[in-house]
């Protein structure tokens, strides 16, 4: 099958750099020749060295198909090779290499109730898809669940409560509720039956997640999982 993906490499520009939150990054690119996305997938972006070294990892989207620019998020680790390029020395007007959108089995579809549950960064992908349902009317389709260690370390906070999302502190108190980590209590009121479930963030966190969606009696096949651990490789 032909995919935008396998349509190979392509420039974007640097079209915004904003740092709306410490250690992270978000970066609007205007990607030439661009194939629009659906909310969920993700593209990869490669650097290359001056001596030809490269290194690519994958970043979900966060804006919606409708936007004309693409969205990332980046959360700077301090020892990744990536990350701390694109948050500490991409400027605006620079040119990426970048591959995609990629993904068929993350997305959401646009019509089917959903209940999204994200650990730290693992909101990007959710992100574009409530700015779909909101540019299509129905945020109604879409329960939001997301743990981050404080508020000012969680990615899009306005945007996610606006929503109504429910928000998970572990370092510190959020209202009365005290700093602690997701429970499969917390998704009981979320849950419906024929929601899918996303599952975004790191791989303890989705772990964790999936096997609260499974107690629940959530059908392991409409579970859907995104680890964001390491996805380095070959170029
Ligand atoms: C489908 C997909 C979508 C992703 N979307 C996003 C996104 O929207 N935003 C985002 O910030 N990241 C996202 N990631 C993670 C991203 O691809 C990189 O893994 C991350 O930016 C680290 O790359 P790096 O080169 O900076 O670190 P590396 O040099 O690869 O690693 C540095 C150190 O950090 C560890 N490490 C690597 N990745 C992670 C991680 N994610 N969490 C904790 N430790 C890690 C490594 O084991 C190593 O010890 C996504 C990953 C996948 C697979």
């Amino acid at each position: 099958m032909v995919t935008a993906a396998n349509r190979g490499w392509r420039t974007a520009t640097v079209s915004g750099v904003r740092r709306p939150i410490a250690r992270a990054v978000q970066l609007r690119l205007d990607v030439h020749d661009r194939v629009d996305h659906l909310p969920g997938q993700h593209y990869v972006v490669r650097l290359t060295a001056p001596d030809g070294y490269t290194a690519q990892r994958s970043y979900s989207v966060a804006s919606a198909p409708g936007d004309p620019l693409v969205e990332l998020f980046v959360e700077r680790l301090d020892d990744g090779e990536v990350s701390t390029h694109l948050a500490d020395v991409v400027e605006r007007g620079d040119e990426l290499e970048v591959r995609g959108p990629i993904g068929g089995w993350f997305v959401w579809d646009q019509v089917s109730p959903a209940l999204l549950v994200a650990g730290g960064s693992g909101v990007v992908p959710f992100v574009s898809m409530l700015r779909t349902a909101r540019a299509l009317g129905r945020t109604d389709l879409l329960r939001i669940a997301v743990s981050a260690r404080t508020r000012e370390e969680l990615p899009y906070a306005d945007e996610l409560e606006e929503a109504g999302a429910l928000v998970v502190l572990t370092r510190e108190a959020n209202g009365i509720r005290p700093a602690g980590r997701l429970t499969a209590a917390d998704l009981v009121p979320l849950w419906e039956p024929g929601q899918t479930a996303y599952v975004c963030g790191s791989s303890g966190f989705a772990e964790a997640a999936g096997q609260f969606l499974v107690e629940l009696g959530v059908d392991p096949a409409a579970i859907r999982v995104e680890r964001f651990g390491p996805s380095g490789g070959p170029a």
